[in-house]
This record gives C-alpha cells, sequence and structure tokens, in this order.
C-alpha cells in the first residue's frame, strides 16, 4: 500500500511556532519516529509537508539584505525550503528506521506544480505571506510590484495568489522512487508553482500553493491507496471552539462537504485540510484521513481520526 501523509506546521516547527534550525531538526525527529512506525507496517509512504514558517524567514531576509544580493523570488524560496526540509526529514528519518532495523534507501525531489495564469487568484491575491511590516516599509515594497493589506495595528502583510493546483509536474519522478522502494520527500509546500507560457516554457509565479490541495492532486496521480493529513488535532471537529464540539470519526465524502457548507471549517487552517481529502476520496475513490501525528498509523487503518470514505 502507498500512504501519502501531508505533515503540518507543527512536525517542522517548535509547539511555540520557533523555527530556528534546532527546533525544525527537533520537529522533525518527533514526525519522523511516526512515520518510520508507518514505514516499519509494510506501508510504501511519501512525504509531503508545510513550508510556511521556512518562507517567512526568507523573506524576512530577502528583505533585509535587498541593498546587497539580489532578493529571490516567491518560487525560489519554495525550492531552496524543498530541499533544506527534504534533506532535514531525511536526515531524521534514517536512524528512525535504524532503530526498528528498517532498511529503505529515502529521497527528496524538488517537484513543481502547474497553476494556471489566468487563475482568479492572481487577480486578487489573498493568502497573507511573511511578516507584518509597517506602513512606509510596505509602501517601499509596494513600488516594486508587491501587493500588502493593512492589517490595523498588527501593521501591513503582504498578500499572493494561492492558485489551485492543476499538474504536479515531476509527479513521475515520485512514482518511480517509490517503486524504486524509496521512502520519498516531494512536493513540500505545495510544490513550486509555475506557469506554462504559450511557447510552452515553463515559469516560476510569485504565489503559494496550499501544501494540503498540492498533496490531494499528488496522492491522485501517483495512486496512492491513503490520503493522511496529519496536524495537530486528532479529528475535524463539528462545532470547533463551541461548548458542543464533535469529533468527526469515520464519514462519507458526501456528508463531509455538507458540513463544510455550513461552515464549520476554518478557512485558514482546517478548511483546506478538508477540502483535500473530499477531492482525493471523490477523484481516487480511496480513503482519506485527517488526524494527529501520533495517530497515523491507526489512522491508515481506519481506526483513528476523521476517516472519509467514498459514498
Ligand atoms: P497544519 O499546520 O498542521 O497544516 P493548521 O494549523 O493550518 O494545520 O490547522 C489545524 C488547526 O485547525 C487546528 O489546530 C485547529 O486549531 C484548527 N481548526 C479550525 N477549525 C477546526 C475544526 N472544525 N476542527 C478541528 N480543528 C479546527
Ligand atoms: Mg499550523
Amino acid at each position: 500500500m502507498t500512504v501519502l501523509v501531508a505533515l503540518g506546521g507543527n512536525a517542522m516547527t517548535a509547539a511555540d511556532g520557533g523555527a530556528s534550525p534546532e527546533d525544525q531538526i527537533a520537529a522533525a525527529e518527533i514526525a519522523m519516529d511516526a512515520v518510520a512506525d508507518l514505514v516499519a507496517a509494510g506501508v510504501d509512504v511519501v512525504i509531503t509537508h508545510g513550508n510556511g514558517p521556512q518562507v517567512g524567514n526568507l523573506l524576512v531576509k530577502n528583505e533585509l539584505s535587498a541593498g546587497v544580493v539580489p532578493p529571490v523570488p516567491l518560487d525560489w524560496c519554495g525550492a531552496q525550503t524543498q530541499a533544506t526540509l527534504g534533506f532535514v526529514l531525511m536526515d531524521a528519518l534514517e536512524p528512525a528506521l535504524a532503530r526498528r532495523g528498517v532498511r529503505r534507501p529515502t529521497a527528496a525531489v524538488v517537484t513543481r506544480t502547474r497553476v494556471d495564469q489566468d487563475d482568479p487568484g492572481f487577480s486578487k491575491p489573498s493568502k497573507p505571506i511573511g511578516r507584518y511590516l509597517s506602513r512606509d516599509e510596505a509602501a517601499a515594497l509596494i513600488e516594486h510590484g508587491q501587493q500588502f493589506e493593512d492589517r490595523g495595528s498588527k501593521g501591513w502583510r503582504r498578500v499572493v495568489a494561492s492558485p489551485e493546483p492543476r499538474e504536479i509536474l515531476d509527479a513521475g519522478v515520485v512514482s518511480t522512487l517509490v517503486d524504486a522502494g524509496y521512502v520519498v520527500v516531494a512536493n513540500g509546500g505545495g510544490g513550486i508553482p509555475v506557469v506554462r507560457d504559450p511557447d510552452g516554457r515553463l515559469r516560476g509565479v510569485e504565489a503559494v500553493i496550499d501544501k494540503d490541495l498540492g498533496a490531494a492532486l499528488l496522492a491522485e496521480v501517483i495512486g496512492a491507496e491513503r490520503l493522511v493529513i496529519a496536524t495537530d488535532v486528532d479529528h475535524a471537529i463539528l462545532g470547533y471552539g463551541t461548548a458542543a464540539e464533535a469529533p468527526i470519526a469515520e464519514v462519507r465524502v458526501t456528508d463531509l462537504r455538507g458540513f463544510a457548507a455550513q461552515g464549520h471549517f476554518a478557512s485558514g487552517s482546517m478548511g483546506p485540510k478538508v477540502d483535500a481529502v473530499c477531492r482525493f476520496v471523490e477523484q481516487s475513490g480511496s480513503i482519506g484521513v485527517i488526524t494527529s501525528l501520533s495517530n497515523i498509523v491507526a489512522g491508515v487503518r481506519g481506526e483513528s481520526g476523521t476517516v472519509v470514505v467514498p459514498g
């Protein structure tokens, strides 16, 4: 069985959001312990991951050093974080496998995701990225064509497009490596966003792709039997934050779509996870799971988390 595990922010940063190298390595070690249990259970695992805090750090470096070294575009930041997090995860996974007596090679692949040039996200950027800036700092960057939103007392924040992932261009490499026995890290941050120009050339764009929606598409195209979204809560919950919270266990995809339409899942957090598992189940007829990192083995067995089934 092939399982795609999508790791959330808590798998790559400290509980307080800290993203120092030490924080990231410590979080990766915990996450890869859980993933190693899955590999030890005989599953072929593909790992993908978020990259929000890491890209945020790179953007700060861009800003602070702009007068000294040329700032790099957002797609380059995506590529850099795929590479860095890929090797950090491999470094953590290999000893975790060795402790379990499992011999499997690991690989990290830099992958591109094609988006549409005319995606509505580009005309109305809405995804906040990077740190809050003062009005004057933002004004300087607006001069350079960036878009910012006034967030009141917190300051100004850059917004970029979050286009729909259309095609995971390097999915074939992932499948080939899985077939050859590798545990693969791929498509971090939803993939490096690129568009195809009329002459056929690919071009990186200033955008971020939702990592869970990218994971759903990758899982579908590599023919994964399960998509597992590993986050910091055990379930998607109805009435989240109210006195009447009700965790969702096994659920049919049509029912989960109905709950989403009723507004149960916040748009910047649980919403895209629910959308991602629904898409995967609808497109593949397989099973999608949302659960906490420590429960992924039971989640794959359908014994833990929100288990989304066709129907
Ligand atoms: P990750 O960083 O793992 O990708 P997020 O932090 O974006 O995940 O989303 C997980 C968070 O979503 C939970 O910690 C919880 O605070 C929030 N959340 C919002 N709505 C819900 C809901 N209906 N059920 C469960 N969690 C929810
Ligand atoms: Mg998070």
